[in-house]
């Protein structure tokens, strides 16, 4: 497999631990969790790992900003900042509310969670709509290249191939941490994570399954991208692999509202994560795929004797959102 030039700025391998008490009150499979929540950049989270490969293809590009877009509360956009900051680099954030509804965007939202964070990081932020979110980024793109910025595009979540090669390696690091599990699952939305999970568990020999959670898009579509997106990170990698649609795995059962909206499922996952084993979840990716891993555990999707690793992506500071102030009361 080919080396990319890459940045060392997460703090890895992130750990696998056992949740003893969360296992024995679902009495199903016995879980693990790898805490990619722990990467070490501004509270962390699977972007930090694209980060590395990205960043370092934006310097050598001779970049002196960085643009990207995501919703109000994206934690992608949040790490996005910090690794800019860390580099020295300018950061312009295109974020839109996920509601559409007809409302100006002109006003930011009062500062809270990733937004918050997005602000003390430095990052400019530049309001949009999601309808208008493309023509709005390339908008703004434009005019710092014409400022003589030197921009560089990052994509939605960080999901191109160099983004996705970041979970190919993570992959790999799992593998030589040896703890056998029988299914990784995880929230998957942009795509990167999982495409990057499926081509590192083919290149490097992982013999279980590799389940995503979609958090806001249909079983075709997600399949689709995943399996589009892990054939061109190969070629990236110099790999000779092809991923066809029906060998991703994808269940999209969980996704309630929508992406952002926080249900009495992800309410529950949030909870008992945090009373079962101290640990944090977040409302939008993490919550939602664990309600899916407790549900899928009471439905007996998986036996007593399987191993399941949740790989935790991060996302917490968005529990500190207003957004989410009066679900989590
Ligand atoms: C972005 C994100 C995801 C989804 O990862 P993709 O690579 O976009 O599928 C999952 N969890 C958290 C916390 C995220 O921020």
């Amino acid at each position: 497999m080919k080396l990319l030039p890459r940045l060392k700025v997460a703090h890895l391998p992130t750990p696998v631990e056992p949740l003893p008490r969360l296992s024995a009150s679902l009495g199903g499979p016995k879980i693990w969790i790898k805490r990619d929540d722990q990467t070490g950049l501004a509270l962390g989270g699977n972007k930090t790992r694209k980060l590395e490969f990205l960043m370092a293809e934006a310097q050598a590009n001779g970049a002196k900003t960085v643009i990207t877009a995501g919703a109000m509360q994206s934690n992608h956009c949040r790490q996005t900042a910090a690794i800019a900051a860390r580099f020295g680099l300018g950061c312009i954030l295109v974020l839109y509310p996920v509601d559409d509804s007809g409302a100006a965007a002109d006003d930011l939202p009062p500062l809270s969670g990733n937004l918050l964070l997005d602000h003390l990081l430095g990052a400019e932020i530049v309001l949009t709509r999601r309808p208008e979110r493309d023509a709005n980024l390339e908008r703004v793109f434009q005019a710092a290249w014409d400022a003589g910025r030197r921009p560089y595009l990052i994509p939605y979540g960080g999901s191109n191939p160099t983004g996705a090669a970041a979970y190919t390696f993570a992959m790999q690091e799992f593998l030589a941490q040896n703890i056998a599990v029988d299914w990784i699952v995880f929230p998957s939305s942009s795509g990167g994570t999982q495409a990057g999970l499926v081509l590192g568990a083919r290149a490097f020999g992982f013999q279980g399954r590799v389940l995503g959670i979609s958090v806001d898009e249909t079983v075709e579509t997600l399949k689709a991208r995943v399996a589009s997106l892990a054939t061109q990170t190969a070629d990236l990698l110099g790999e000779p692999f092809t991923f066809h649609d029906d060998e991703i795995l994808v269940n999209a059962d969980y996704v309630g509202g929508g992406y952002g909206v926080a249900g009495p499922g992800e309410r529950e996952a949030v909870d008992q994560f945090a009373r079962q084993e101290g640990l944090l979840l977040d409302p939008v990716y993490t919550g939602r795929a664990a309600y899916g891993l407790i549900d899928l555990v009471r439905k007996g999707f998986f036996t007593s004797e399987e191993r399941v690793l949740f790989w935790h992506t991060g996302g917490a500071p968005a529990l500190f959102a207003d957004r989410y102030r009066d679900w989590l009361s």
